[in-house]
């Protein structure tokens, strides 16, 4: 005889807009149980009653066979008394609101496998519907205006069910059984063109936008964070007006394309950049260019950043006009637009054919999330949509609130709770109005959705930072920490190390303790504590933020530190300004020195994007191993003042001259300072953890994107035995800083 059970059940994890309630519900039904399941504000509650057994096949089958992302929820259970729980057919009930959690917030889902299908059947009723979703895909974060997540608290309440989607959305046999963002030709958006010449509707919009841009047109489409600009990728001119009308010189831009062997013509692709590529989230894929497009697309970059479409208005132009150009719908350095009206208006511009749009609001602003595989394992470059609102589980626990406000570059923000951090998109630079607007607003607004209202601050000690101007504003006690320091705190946050770990942090730049400019810093971390234990020796840096553009004013005063003669008139100037302490800073930034060697060997003296002449370098460095080059490392001997380790740039500087006057060409020297960067951050952590006897490594900051520097050093450091950690669920560069301050805010309390 078996007994009966009855059973509460709190589930969380990714679990609202993926379906997972019609899930249970079929699963009670399958297995003959009596019960209920409701949303709860981003929990799904569920009560159970039945079969000993079969209670049990059920909580462990709500586990193995739930729908949507691979991760597995947490479930809660606890026995409850038979009363509780309804007579009856297992069914879904209304949403209700809790108040004492942290609910967990979907991200948006790309188009599933089944929805494209019916998209592209002729039979369909939903046939070439370019807002096609279900409960397994479909906007999600984007559209949502409050909790719990419903319908009508999302922008997909302007648009009332036709009776047909209205049977679907009630009938738990299909799946889009209770699919907030289901609709139809018939009650759905739809498509709207306009050009300089009319103004287009549905398939009419749709088939004219892509002639335009068969035709070598420039094109906004409004997609799921925002517009995006396409173009034909191998269309030059179209390219010129694109990057005119974004007031991009020369970064490159992202291509979309239809599928996975169209990426393979173009690309090299491993495993693992395969499954990256089309993992639910579909973000931007750095890979090795095999083909290219126009020289406009791409420029010098060896990679192109590609994508598959995640929406299906995406699949639809895909399939219409082959890869795209897709890159985010801004003027260079301002925020994605993602109003019809401001992208309408800049159809006065000569450079944009047409804009493609429809009236499906969008709430939360999102660029497309960037990632790159490196050394085999997945690596964030740009965490936004697909990713964000996704929380990542820390070792620690905040009792309260805490707030951490990032940086100032590539800007974002991270709230934490519990043992739940919770980092927004990537904004910006917090320098342009509209980036520091936009990132206010988010703050507000993942603070009312998460439910989540800071109690303490964590910020940059950088004095000028418009991040920290705003943690102060915020009126809670605030905590200031070292940038370097949230570097390699982001690394520990993610690999749960609680120190003492030795941290190489390779970055552009960060305000240091006392003042001067930081970023090739040797420190050792652990809790909430830091020790500087070594450095880039301090070089008199003239020209400020200039000089981090222009690498003519990094390589005269890297050259006047080394005491070589002045290169020109120019850098003549230079000196003086360093002589008379003129806007001059000391730096220990490893992005200057990059910025310096690049101007020496003369393979790249302006940086018109950010790291464009340390990508110069890093080319030459790869053209040179290509051509089976083997030279030795440049000297860049480790010192020793005052207990601190100090690497001596100058040694490296005057080294490299000589070898150049010599005669060596600028590609073996750029792959010999590679092999010598890589032997002197090897000599400074051996130096380390003989002081320390500390043998775990974090390696972080925004110079560690190049792959060469990233991979020679990872394994010089395994092969002399340490264990080596970095960045991989958020970015190396300043996108994952504020992860990094929320956790060492959270070991502060502890
Ligand atoms: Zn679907
Ligand atoms: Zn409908
Ligand atoms: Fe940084």
């Amino acid at each position: 005889m078996s007994s009966e059970r009855s059973v509460k059940l709190n589930v969380l994890g990714v679990v609202q807009g993926v379906g997972y309630r019609p899930f249970v519900a079929r699963l009670g039904r399958e297995l003959k149980l009596a019960g209920t399941v409701r949303n709860l504000g981003g929990w799904v509650e569920i009560f159970v009653r039945g079969d000993g057994p079969r209670v049990e096949e059920f909580i462990r089958r709500l586990r193995s066979d739930a729908p949507g992302w691979g991760e597995l929820p947490e479930i809660q259970s606890e026995e409850i008394a038979p009363e509780l729980v309804p007579e009856g057919i297992f069914s879904i009930i209304p949403s209700g609101q809790e108040r004492d959690r942290v609910p967990v917030l979907p991200p948006d889902l790309s188009t599933c496998p089944k929805c494209e299908a019916e998209l592209k059947d002729p039979r369909d009723r939903r046939y070439r519907y370019p807002f096609i979703s279900c409960t397994e895909c479909g906007p999600r974060w984007t559209i949502m205006e409050r909790l719990p997540y419903d319908r009508e608290t999302t922008v997909m309440e302007d648009f009332p069910l036709c009776p047909a989607c209205a049977a679907e959305y009630g009938d738990i046999a299909t799946r889009r059984c209770h699919a907030q963002t289901i609709a139809c030709h018939d009650c759905g958006p739809v498509l709207f063109l306009r050009t300089k010449q009319g103004q287009w509707e549905t398939d009419g919009a749709f088939d004219e936008a892509a002639r335009l841009l068969r035709a070598g047109g420039v094109v906004a489409v409004r997609d799921i964070g925002g517009f995006h600009l396409a173009c034909d990728p191998n269309n030059s001119q179209a390219l010129t007006r694109l990057r005119r009308l974004k007031g991009r010189e020369a970064k490159p831009f992202a291509v979309m394309f239809p599928d996975v062997s169209s990426v393979e013509a173009y690309c090299h692709l491993s495993e693992p950049e395969r499954t990256l590529l089309c993992s639910i989230p579909r973000p931007i894929v750095l890979l090795r260019k095999r083909r290219d497009f126009a020289p406009e697309t791409c420029g010098v970059s060896r990679e192109i950043g590609c994508m598959l479409p995640c929406a299906p208005l995406q699949m639809l132009l895909m399939d219409a006009c082959g890869p795209l150009v897709m890159t985010s719908g801004n003027r260079s350095g301002e925020p994605i637009l993602t109003e019809n009206e401001t992208m309408l208006e800049l159809l006065k511009s000569d450079d944009l054919d047409g804009v493609l749009y429809h009236a499906r609001r969008i709430c939360t602003p999102m660029d497309d999330s960037v990632a790159r595989v490196a050394e085999g394992r997945s690596q964030m470059v740009r965490r936004a949509r697909g990713y964000v609102p996704m929380p990542l589980t820390l070792p620690v626990t905040a009792e309260k609130t805490i707030f951490a406000a990032g940086g100032d570059l590539k800007a974002c923000f991270c709230l934490m709770k519990g043992d739940r951090a919770y980092l927004s998109q990537h904004f910006g630079d917090m320098e342009d109005p509209g980036v520091a607007e936009t990132y206010r607003r988010a703050v507000r607004r993942q603070g009312e959705l998460l439910r989540l209202a800071p109690e303490r601050g964590i910020c940059d000690l950088h004095p000028g930072y418009h991040s920290r101007a705003f943690a102060r504003s915020l009126d809670v006690p605030l905590q200031e920490v070292q940038h370097h320091h949230a570097h390699i705190a982001s690394v520990m946050a993610e690999h749960g190390l609680a120190g003492p770990v030795l941290g190489l942090a390779f970055d552009g730049t960060g305000y240091g303790t006392d003042g001067a400019v930081w970023g090739g810093e040797l420190l050792l971390c652990e809790g909430p504590d830091m020790t500087r234990l070594g450095h880039l020796d301090y070089v008199p840096l003239c020209g400020g933020d200039k000089a981090a553009k222009d690498a003519a004013f990094a390589l005269a005063s890297y050259r006047c530190h080394a005491g070589l003669p002045a290169e020109s008139p120019e850098a003549q100037t230079v000196r003086a300004a360093i002589a008379a302490g003129i806007n001059t800073t000391p730096t220990s930034s490893m992005g200057r020195l990059f910025d310096a060697v690049s101007a020496l060997l003369g393979l790249g003296t302006y940086n018109n994007y950010e790291g464009a002449c340390a990508v110069a370098l890093e080319n030459a460095a790869a053209e040179a191993l290509e051509r089976g080059e083997d030279p030795a490392p440049a000297k860049f001997p480790v010192m020793e003042r005052d207990g601190m380790l100090l690497a001596d740039t100058g040694a490296l500087i005057r080294s490299l001259t000589e070898a150049l006057e010599a005669g060596e060409s600028p590609g073996t020297l750029a792959l010999s300072f590679h092999r010598g960067v890589i032997a002197m951050g090897t000599e400074l952590m051996l130096r380390a953890r003989t002081r320390t006897g500390v043998s775990a490594a974090a390696l972080s900051g925004g110079v560690f994107m190049n792959r060469i520097l990233l991979s020679g050093l990872s394994q010089a450091l395994r092969e002399a035995g340490f264990t080596v950690y970095r960045n991989e669920r958020v970015p190396m560069n300043d996108g994952g800083v504020a992860l990094g301050q929320v956790y060492l805010a959270a070991m502060k309390e502890d």
